[in-house]
Parts: C-alpha cells; sequence; structure tokens
C-alpha cells in the first residue's frame, strides 16, 4: 500500500494528503484511523490514547478537511490547558493548512491583548486559546463571535475540565452553539469520561487505546533513593552520569514549585550544566523564548513546573528527571511522556526521598507498573555536596525573594479580581492562612513547647 492510498482511505483531500507526506508521515497511528472516520461522519469524539501516540493530527486533519469544503472564520475553536501547548498545536494548523491560506490565532495569557483582539475580529479559521484569556476576550469585547463554530476541541480534556478553570470554561460553553462537534482528547481521559459525555450529549465515538499500562513501553522508568537534604548532589550526580553516556540528548528537569524552579535552574547553571527555566513566574516572552532554546538544542536542559508536563511534543527529549515526584499521580505520565515519543526510546529518572515512598507507590499504582531502582556513585555525591549546597543557598540570596513573591501576589491579586473577590480581604485571608500552617509547622518540629505561652494555650 502506497502512502498516498493509505492516507486517502480517510477520503481527505488531495493537499492534505500531501501535506501529511511532505511533513513525513506514512502511516496513521491507531487513535488516527479510529477516530479520523468517525469524526468526518460528524460524530462527537472522546480519544484516549498514550502520550506521543499522535493524538494532535487525529483532531487537525478532520478538522481541515471540513474546513476546505466550507471554509469560515470562526470554524473551529481548541482549548488546551497551557500556552506552550497552544502554539504547538497552532504551529501544526499552519503547516498543515498553508496551501488553503488558513487564517489561525493564539488567544493566551501574557500575550498583548489588543493585537489579539484584532486578530479575533477578523475572522480567523481557527482559534487555539487557553481558558482564561479567551475568556477575558469574551467579556470585555464584542469584535468577534464563537456562535457558529463548528469543532470545539479540549487537548487534554481531563486537565481542562479538573476544576481549575471551571469558571472560564462555563463561560466559553455560554458563547458556543449547541450544534456543534465536540472533539476531546488526552493519555488519561478516564477519570473525567462521564463529565465529557454530559458535554457531548449526543452519540459519542469513545476510542480508548487498549493497554495495561498507561506509560509508552520504549519508556525506561527508574527512581534513585537519596536522603532529602542531600537530594541536590543526587540530581546532579544524576545529570553527570548520563551525560558520560549521552552528551547531546535533551533533558527536561520536573519541580513541584515555581521557586524550585527557578533556584535550580540557577544552581545547575552556577555549575556548569547550561539551561533555561520555564515556569509561571516568568514573562510570556521569556517562557516563549527559553523554549525556542531548548527545542533548537542551544542548550539542551530545561527546567520546569508542571506548566511544561502537558502536550509538549519535542523529539530531542531523552531524558526526563522528576527532581520531585509529582502530587497527583497521573501527572507523572504526562511528565514522563516528554520523553518516548512516536514510537522513539526514552528514560525517566524520579528522585524519591523516603517521605516519598507512599507517592511512588501512588504512581506505580496508576500507571501499573513498577519502577526500578538505580544508584548513582555515593562517592562522588559525597564530593560534590557542599559545592552544590553552597551554590544553592548563593542562588537563593541572588533570587531576590522579595522580588519573586511580590510578582507571585501581584498574580494571584489579578486573579482574585477576575473572579469577582476583593484583593484585600483574599490577600489577608491567605496571610493568616499561611501563618497558621507556619505555627502548626514550627510547633511539630519542637515538640510542642515551645507555644505554650502563659496562659497556659497554646
Ligand atoms: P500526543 O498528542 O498523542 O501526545 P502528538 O500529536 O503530539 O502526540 O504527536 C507526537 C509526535 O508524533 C509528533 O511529533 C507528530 O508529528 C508525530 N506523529 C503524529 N502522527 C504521526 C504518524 N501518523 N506517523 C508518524 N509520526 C506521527
Ligand atoms: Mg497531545
Amino acid at each position: 500500500m502506497s502512502d498516498k492510498e493509505f492516507f486517502n482511505k480517510f477520503n481527505l483531500n488531495d493537499w492534505i494528503i500531501k501535506q501529511c507526506s511532505s511533513i513525513g508521515l506514512k502511516i496513521a497511528t491507531p487513535i488516527q484511523s479510529n477516530c479520523i472516520p468517525e469524526i468526518l461522519k460528524g460524530k462527537d469524539c472522546i480519544g484516549a490514547a498514550k502520550t506521543g501516540s499522535g493524538k494532535t493530527l487525529a483532531f487537525t486533519l478532520p478538522i481541515l478537511q471540513k474546513l476546505c469544503e466550507d471554509p469560515y472564520g470562526i470554524f473551529a475553536l481548541i482549548l488546551t490547558p497551557t500556552r506552550e501547548l497552544a502554539y504547538q498545536i497552532a504551529d501544526q494548523f499552519a503547516v498543515l493548512g498553508k496551501p488553503i491560506n488558513l487564517k489561525h490565532c493564539v488567544i493566551v495569557g501574557g500575550m498583548d491583548m489588543v493585537e489579539q483582539g484584532i486578530k479575533l475580529s477578523k475572522h480567523p479559521h481557527i482559534v487555539v486559546a487557553t481558558p482564561g484569556r479567551l475568556a477575558d476576550h469574551l467579556e470585555s469585547c464584542n469584535t468577534f463571535t464563537l456562535s457558529r463554530i463548528k469543532f470545539l476541541v479540549l487537548d487534554e480534556a481531563d486537565r481542562l475540565l479538573s476544576g481549575q478553570f471551571d469558571k472560564q470554561i462555563k463561560l466559553i460553553f455560554n458563547n458556543l452553539p449547541k450544534i456543534r462537534q465536540n472533539l476531546f482528547f488526552s493519555a488519561t481521559i478516564t477519570d473525567t469520561l462521564e463529565q465529557l459525555k454530559e458535554v457531548t450529549g449526543k452519540e459519542v465515538f469513545l476510542y480508548e487505546t487498549p493497554s495495561e499500562i498507561a506509560t509508552v513501553e520504549q519508556l525506561e522508568q527508574n527512581y534513585i533513593l537519596c536522603p532529602k537534604d542531600v537530594k541536590d548532589a543526587y540530581l546532579v550526580q544524576a545529570i553527570r552520569e548520563y551525560r558520560t553516556k549521552n552528551q547531546k540528548g535533551n533533558i527536561i528537569i520536573f519541580t513541584n514549585t515555581c521557586k524550585d524552579c527557578q533556584i535550580l535552574s540557577m544552581t545547575l547553571n552556577e555549575v556548569g550544566f547550561e539551561n533555561v527555566a520555564l515556569h509561571a513566574m516568568i514573562t510570556q516572552l521569556q517562557r516563549l523564548a527559553a523554549l525556542t532554546r531548548f527545542k533548537s538544542n542551544t542548550v539542551t536542559i530545561l527546567l520546569a513546573t508542571d506548566v511544561a508536563s502537558r502536550g509538549l511534543d519535542i523529539p530531542t527529549v531523552e531524558l526526563v528527571i522528576n527532581h520531585t515526584i509529582p502530587k497527583v499521580p497521573k501527572e507523572y505520565i504526562h511528565r514522563v511522556g516528554r520523553t518516548a515519543r512516536a514510537g522513539r526510546g526514552g528514560k525517566a529518572i524520579t528522585l524519591i526521598t523516603p517521605y516519598d515512598i507512599k507517592m511512588l507507590q501512588a504512581v506505580e499504582k496508576e500507571i501499573n507498573i513498577k519502577l526500578t531502582e538505580i544508584k548513582v556513585d555515593d562517592n562522588e555525591v559525597s564530593q560534590i555536596f557542599t559545592q552544590i549546597s553552597v551554590t544553592k543557598s548563593e542562588a537563593h540570596i541572588k533570587l531576590d525573594e522579595d522580588d519573586f513573591y511580590e510578582k507571585k501576589l501581584i498574580n494571584k491579586r489579578k486573579k482574585w479580581i477576575l473572579e469577582g473577590l476583593d484583593p484585600d480581604e483574599e490577600e489577608s485571608k491567605m496571610l493568616k492562612r499561611s501563618r497558621k500552617k507556619n505555627t502548626k509547622k514550627l510547633k511539630k518540629k519542637y515538640n510542642n513547647k515551645l507555644f505554650i505561652s502563659n496562659d497556659g494555650n497554646s
């Protein structure tokens, strides 16, 4: 069967098939062969397939086909949980849609809202957006309408419906036509299936790749057990040992907080592992610049929070390290899914302290496979330990914590204003909560002794 014949089985227009072969696509992946015909028939679709299995094209190709049969704007709305993923999907549409002069726009936070407003008013065929910014536009201007869209796509649907975006998504849905095709995709969709079925309300085609294990077969999954206080030295040693065997492969290191991400990035840069950082506390332009440097292999290490855990497709990533195990077990699947994509191999290493054993078991239960323990050279770790901790302390000083927290507070206050809350009231509630939490921590640490006041109350 020739390539052309293969893609022809979907009854796609010649120009689409040509574009597919020009970007090197030969054989459709299972999610594509199963979902594309059903979407072309007009059905709603819920597609669950592992990370890197080609879910994006499973919705892009049928949308392009239907668009060229009846082109108008705004034809399709694609929602994603993160800004960088929105850009990536828009790029995919731009490349494939070139022959029909496809007009698209990306509507995400952190970028010029006026410019976005102008683009939206010019009737782009495809809008790729994160929910927050799109909701802002819907509330603040009437120069565009989503009332005629034919397709609504939720990429990383379970994340979009996990609660964080509820308000914005409700607002967006209220602006969509009742008759439309809904396409929902993710690697971890099962816990939101009922919610998704409710959104569609009509006949849904549900496709799940049959598999006992949630992660990709070609992925080697390891953990390193290390004491909590020496974790950063273990991280550096793990990178050093990896680099002796693999000098070039791109590495993503995930942390759980923006501050950890920034501090670790500064520390690693200082000790000779050039890297870029991607997290919510830097500007969108810095985020995009960091990603561009990483994608183009100008730097080979990316330090990131979970803003990079969903959907990003960077084929050169060969190693994912979890500096800290994710709090939500299923996010592990997405983080390690940044490597071993589209049939390639890849490796994941998770640093585990004795406090994390339960979390490790929760992850193993989620993915239905055990991680293998690997060791790094303890002697080497003890030799680099002092240097790493001194460098990290210096990074803390350099970070200018006040500035960092001020930015964080400004972001929080903006969010409260958008939610219709009083920012002063919320800030004082937050301070009270954090004081209580710190007191609890200290009490535990000092066995309650320091906190018995004169009248005997703690
Ligand atoms: P997912 O959304 O399932 O995680 P993506 O849609 O990001 O995966 O695709 C992962 C990679 O596989 C991309 O680089 C994409 O270009 C490539 N890809 C998609 N479909 C095919 C195919 N049919 N043949 C070869 N490569 C493909
Ligand atoms: Mg994807």
